[in-house]
């Protein structure tokens, strides 16, 4: 099919399964999060199925990433949060963007390249309700609500959305936090309101709201994981297990394979000693394409439907793994869906200790993206 020795297949009818699953568990708008380049697996790819699927909202964090993205992307509506003092915010109030605006510099900031265009910008109060990350505190809200009523008022600010982020609505089963959040956000919706102003967005709850807390769906939500088709939390439950279908699958193609006998250290430090005569493969990617160095000697791929350890060290390029039967040419798959029988992201997170999010971030740019069904 292809003469590249890795690749990344990007299953469309995946992504449209999650999508039906976020579907199924609300009635809300929903924005889909493709930042990350889509958590890896192409944000230009990931925008045109979700348009053509009907999602109108897009989320990016970095602004100059949602500007690179609504270039390539002219439909529906681009958010993004992440900017610092000093952006250009002229380019993304001329393409129609929508901002989150949570710290008072960006009031000034924004409100100053909006008359410059002489356009009104679209704006996303952000409030924090418990991330100690992006947004107002409630206690500043009524001395800043004000300030974007009068913007409105002006007609320099188009106030579209109130929104927060939920810090810990991934522990279902052990946190009550997200109550707490839930009633600091009613306090700001009630600050917004006896302001004077309305907004027609309210949005708190990213996958792990979807997945579980119901009464943070409010007017839309914005999951990203989980159109991916991994679980918030695999400690709370599986992908597999909340009907969810991954949408990355990582495969390689060996190239050597070769018996050794016991006794033979594989790759750099020798952790690993072969305790009998063992058929070895190279597989070509390595940490430098994001297999996470952690996971040398514990994580496994499939190979013909089996299940084979990696041996060694993971090196830059490449790493070694033990296949009875292995041939070069042969392809491996890293990790995929539980239901083919693959290794998943979310165990290499657990193998490696970090998070699925992770995982499929971190493939690299050298591994190419491949649309598949
Ligand atoms: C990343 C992110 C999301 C999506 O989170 P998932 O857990 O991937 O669903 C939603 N909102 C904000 C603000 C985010 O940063």
């Amino acid at each position: 099919m292809t003469a590249l020795p890795s690749r990344a297949l990007i299953s469309r009818s995946a992504f449209e399964h999650n999508l039906g699953v976020v579907r199924a568990k609300t009635d809300s708008k929903i924005m889909a999060i493709i930042k990350a380049d889509g958590y890896g697996h192409g944000a230009v790819r990931i925008a045109q199925w979700a348009w053509e699927d009907g999602v109108e909202w897009l989320g990016l964090a970095q602004l100059s990433e949602g500007v690179w993205l609504r270039r390539q992307h002219p439909h529906g509506r681009v958010f993004s949060w992440i900017y610092s003092p000093g952006t250009d915010f002229v380019t993304p109030i001329e393409l129609g963007m929508d901002i989150s605006i949570g710290a008072d510099w960006a009031i000034d900031e924004i409100a100053a390249a909006a008359r410059e265009v002489g356009q009104p910008v679209r704006v996303h109060i952000k409030v924090d309700t418990g991330m100690a990350r992006g947004g107002f505190d409630l206690d500043r809200l009524p001395e800043v609500l004000p300030r974007f009523k009068a913007l409105a008022d002006e007609g320099i600010f188009e106030l579209v959305g109130l929104w927060s982020h939920l810090a810990c609505g991934d522990m279902p089963s052990t946190s009550n936090y997200t109550e707490v959040q839930v009633a600091k956000f009613e306090q700001a919706r009630m600050a917004v309101r006896d302001a004077g102003i309305t907004v027609q967005l309210h949005h708190l709850a990213a996958s792990s709201g979807v997945m579980w807390h119901p009464q943070t769906h409010y007017d839309m939500v914005r999951p990203g994981i989980m159109l991916y088709g991994l679980s918030p939390n695999p400690a709370e439950a599986y992908a597999h297990e909340l009907g969810l279908r991954a949408v990355m699958q990582v495969e390689a193609d060996l190239i050597l394979a070769r018996d050794v006998p016991a006794g033979t250290g594989v790759t750099y430090g020798h952790t690993y000693v072969t305790d009998k005569p063992t058929r070895l493969a190279v597989v070509p990617v390595g940490y430098a394409d994001g297999i996470i160095r952690s996971s040398s000697n514990k994580a496994t791929v499939t190979h013909r439907g089996r299940r084979a350890p990696i041996r060694g060290v993971v090196c830059m390029d490449q790493f070694v793994i033990e296949a009875p039967g292995a041939q070069a040419g042969d392809t491996v798959v890293l990790f995929g869906d539980a239901n083919d029988g693959h290794e998943t992201a979310e165990r290499w997170a657990e193998i490696a200790g970090s998070i699925d999010f992770e995982i499929v971030c971190k493939i690299g740019e050298r591994i190419p993206r491949i649309s598949v069904d």
